[in-house]
């Protein structure tokens, strides 16, 4: 068996409910278990700034999809859920993105991970930490750190303490 961690975050529509969905759709699936999950987050946009706050959170599964088909099983969750993809780092109804697959490290034309950009994300590193206090980047083995980022963009919005708030 396999540990990943995911990053979920929606900024169109009812938000809650797409993460809800989202995580009963990892869930149900047959080669997937949700272990692990964060609270709730409400962020505002970084990148592009011109679009509605986001809620983020941070999930663990237990799985026995290798890597590509993760992705695949994510990529078709955000499709069942309406996303439509538009602008690059704009709105969007829910984002799965593999931030960690074991201590894997991929560098596929379709799959990076880790996931390139998540050191330097408050967004995802706030969820993820809460979850998995001590974890750090495979191939450097420097533990992930939210102290030098700038954080006061992500709040807490619902405090989740296990999958059943969410099922
Ligand atoms: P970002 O990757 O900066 O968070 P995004 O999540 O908005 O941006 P998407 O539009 O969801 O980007 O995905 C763009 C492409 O990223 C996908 O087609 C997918 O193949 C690729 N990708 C590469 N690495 C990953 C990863 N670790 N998790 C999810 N998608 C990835
Ligand atoms: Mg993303
Ligand atoms: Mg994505």
């Amino acid at each position: 068996m396999n540990t990943a961690y995911l990053s979920i975050g929606s900024n169109i529509g009812d938000r809650l409910h797409h993460l809800k969905e989202a995580v009963r759709a990892l869930h149900s699936h047959e080669e997937i278990e949700v272990m692990k999950v964060s609270s709730i987050y409400e962020t505002v946009p970084v990148g592009f700034t011109e679009q509605a706050d986001f809620l983020n959170m941070a999930v663990s599964v237990a799985t026995s999809l290798d890597p590509f088909q993760l992705l695949a099983a994510c990529q078709q969750i955000e499709s069942g859920l309406g996303r439509v993809r538009e602008i690059r780092w704009g709105p969007r109804t829910v984002d799965l993105d593999i931030l960690l697959y074991n201590n894997d490290n991929i560098e596929a034309e379709n799959l990076i991970v880790p996931h390139p950009r998540m050191g330097e994300r408050a967004f995802v590193l706030v969820p993820l930490l809460e979850i998995a206090p001590s974890i750090g980047h495979p191939v450097t083995e420097t533990p992930f750190a939210v102290e030098a980022l700038e954080d006061d963009g992500v709040l807490l919005w619902k405090k989740v303490k296990g999958i059943g708030q969410l099922l």
